[in-house]
């Protein structure tokens, strides 16, 4: 993390942030902890989570988590109460793409619940368990990251899509909700992010060929956006940060693209 981002905007701050051993869990785990906050990563990849955690110190601890398992998020959130002594930051960011074939009627249904009890459930069982400790507490901020996936209609991808078009209602119908407690909940929608998630997930194909497909098509997405530059998973770390922060605190319900102008125009 560079100088610059050093900081004290959440000093005093304890942050849950769910797939924060990869992409833009970690990055925004990087960025909190230099704002002075202490983070709580969770993840299924144990030796990402855990090398994350390691390499921010003190302010920071693993917890492996599966964000599907309702049981392992209550864990989560108390572990965050117990290490660092409260919650005010859940970042529910943890996703899967799912395989990605071109048509409908090629997808496995059985995929389809593998997505949806991380995409969507994962985000509601960690809205509801953060939530809870939120309101004894005065109050927090719950950050969902959403996709323009669930803005924009497509033919591929169909379960990623409406797991985060349903974030995005959720988000908006939660922020109403918990409004009476000092909870503000807030989402994202990234465009096309180069992590290990925008690799091509296909049963068959190796991690290698994947990748490739993924950096041969990340100029055309690029390409295809009005800013035309690549947007990192910095990028959306620092608009979590500005959401996260009291200097979003009349901020709620809504949805920030962080996608370079994609869905500007629609
Ligand atoms: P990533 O693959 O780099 O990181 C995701 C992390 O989540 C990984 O460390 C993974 O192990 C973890 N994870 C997966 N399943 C989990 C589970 N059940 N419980 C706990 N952890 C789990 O991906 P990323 O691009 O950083 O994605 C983070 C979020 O951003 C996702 O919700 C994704 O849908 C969203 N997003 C990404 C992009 C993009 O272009 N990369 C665009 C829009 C939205």
């Amino acid at each position: 993390m560079s100088q610059s981002m050093q900081g004290e905007e959440l000093k005093g701050k304890v942050a849950v942030i769910t797939g924060g051993g990869s992409g833009i869990g970690k990055a925004t785990a990087e960025l909190f902890a230099a704002q002075g906050a202490k983070v709580i990563i969770a993840d299924v990849n144990a030796d990402a989570g855990n090398e994350v955690a390691k390499s921010l110190g003190e302010a920071a601890h693993f917890v492996p988590a599966d964000v599907s398992k309702a049981g392992d998020v209550e864990q989560l959130v108390d572990t965050a109460v117990e290490r660092f002594g409260g919650l005010n930051i859940m970042f529910n960011n943890a996703g899967i793409s799912g395989a990605q074939y071109p048509r409908f009627l090629d997808d496995d249904l059985a995929d389809f619940d593998k997505v949806v009890g991380i995409n969507l459930f994962g985000v509601m069982k960690g809205t509801h368990s953060a939530a809870k400790v939120m309101r004894e507490n005065g109050g927090g901020v719950i950050l969902n990251n959403a996709s323009i996936a669930g803005i924009l209609p497509g033919q591929a991808l169909m379960s990623y899509r409406v797991t985060k078009a349903a974030v995005i209602h959720f988000t908006k119908c939660s922020a109403i909700d918990l409004a009476e407690y000092n909870i503000r909940v807030c989402g994202m929608a990234p465009g096309h992010i180069r992590t290990p998630l925008t690799a091509f997930t296909l049963p068959g194909m190796s991690e290698e060929q994947m990748v490739r497909i993924r950096d041969a098509m990340a100029p055309v997405w690029d390409s295809n956006q009005p800013l035309k530059r690549h947007g990192s998973p910095n990028d959306v770390a620092k608009s979590a940060l500005f959401l996260c922060s009291d200097s979003a605190a009349q901020i709620t319900g809504v949805i920030l693209p962080i996608d370079g102008g994609i869905t500007a125009g629609d």
